[in-house]
């Protein structure tokens, strides 16, 4: 049977070279960096070659790098961080209400704990209002946090002017760009961020491995305590095969972005118009014109269940995901489409096909064939269909 990965954004494939950098610093050139012997010697200069790949990818400093177990682990670092070290000058937090869980939980644990929070909206098409944000700052905001591109629906936020905004007051900003990384452009100067995150296996790198950008002069309180590695912002030995693989991965990114985002960006293209084309009742969640990530499309298929669809594409092959990787398994529906004012049952009835390096027209072409097949004998058992349908009869 055939087998199409449609679900990039949850997770990527390690590249072959980078797989093979990998393997060689757990087998051959396993030293602690932290020590002053020839084995920690190499892995300390590859580590910091690893800083500087990463840094160029999104326009930074190599000492502005400090690397983490993950996206996860940097949004909390952030948000944690910056509340501790900020919390004599003001409680007040602002995110969206889009964010990553790494970001939206971390955000209201401190909620509970004396900050308070606010929570900006979206419109219809996932994108949040400069202006909505200007107007929850007030004199006692230590932070704002507003991801780079959403992970479900692919809109990208416009950060450059929130950056600036906050730059004028004396915020911190933080930006989660786990998905926008090697998809588009992102230049931490450009987008007047304090902090930004990343994570390498969603850039064909390992898994367990991340980076919080830290502009030069932001203070930052570690959440992490020991050895006093990454400059005292995060203690613990590297892991260096993971760390040095992900440079690696930066540096391939940065070599392929443009073409494989406009590869992709057909793909993607390809596959929507055919699934409107072919299926009634079916919707494209997320920003329409060029405001979305080049692999991402969200739809809403009327009359079906999201979960009995992803379960009978898995059946002939096909990986795709309903909302987030983390919501799938429960059966609450996304809280981005949510708050992207779809109802429940739209919400519920939502796919999510991120498409990367290894799609081909072929894979496009095979999920077309199946999809249509799949949706048809799902709503033979809809009730509401058979409604649906009458409805339009009359
Ligand atoms: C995947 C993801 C994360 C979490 O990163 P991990 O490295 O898996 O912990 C955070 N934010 C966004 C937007 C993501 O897509």
């Amino acid at each position: 049977m055939r087998r199409v990965y449609m679900d990039h954004s949850a997770t990527t494939p390690v590249d072959p070279e980078v797989a093979k950098l990998l393997m060689s610093y757990y087998t051959e050139r396993y030293g602690n960096p932290s020590s002053v012997h020839s084995f920690g010697r190499e892995v300390k200069d590859a580590l910091e070659q690893a800083r500087q790949q990463v840094a160029e990818l999104i326009g930074a400093e190599p000492s502005e790098i400090t690397f983490t177990s993950g996206g996860t682990e940097a949004d909390n670092m952030a948000v944690l961080g910056t509340a501790e070290i900020m919390r004599k000058k003001g409680k007040h937090l602002i995110t969206s209400a889009i964010e990553h869980h790494a970001v939206l939980e971390t955000c209201e644990y401190l909620a509970k704990n004396g900050f308070e929070l606010t929570i900006i909206p979206v419109n219809e098409e996932g994108i949040v209002s400069v202006e909505d944000v200007a107007k929850a700052i007030r004199p006692d905001t230590i932070l704002i946090s507003i991801m780079h591109a959403n992970n479900e629906v692919g809109s990208i936020q416009p950060i450059a002017e929130i950056g600036k905004l906050a730059r004028e007051k004396g915020i911190v900003f933080h930006v989660d760009a786990v998905q926008s990384l090697g998809k588009i452009p992102i230049n931490v100067k450009e987008m007047n961020v304090d902090l930004l995150t990343i994570s390498s296996h969603k850039i064909y790198g390992p898994k367990g491995v991340g980076a919080l950008f830290i502009r030069k002069g932001v203070r930052l309180a570690p959440i992490l305590h020991g050895g006093g590695q990454e400059k005292r912002r995060r203690s613990g030995t590297e892991n260096s095969p993971g760390i040095i693989a992900f440079g690696k991965a930066c540096e391939l990114e940065g070599q392929r972005m443009v073409a494989e985002a406009e590869r992709i960006r057909k793909l993607r293209d390809r596959l929507q118009k055919g699934i409107l084309d072919r299926i009634e009742y079916a919707k494209v969640n997320g920003p329409v014109g060029d405001n979305r990530l080049p692999g991402n499309l969200n739809v809403s298929i009327r009359f079906v269940e999201g979960e009995a669809l992803l379960l009978s594409l898995d059946m002939v092959g096909i990986a795709a995901s309903s909302g987030s990787a983390c919501t799938s398994g429960s059966l609450d529906p996304s809280h981005v489409l949510l708050a992207m004012g779809l109802s429940h049952e739209i919400a519920h009835g939502s796919l999510r096909f991120s498409l990367g390096r290894q799609n081909t027209e072929e894979d496009v072409d095979y999920v077309l064939e199946q999809l249509p097949k799949i949706v048809e004998r799902l709503r033979m058992m809809s009730p509401l269909y058979d409604q649906a349908k009458y409805c339009k009869a009359e």
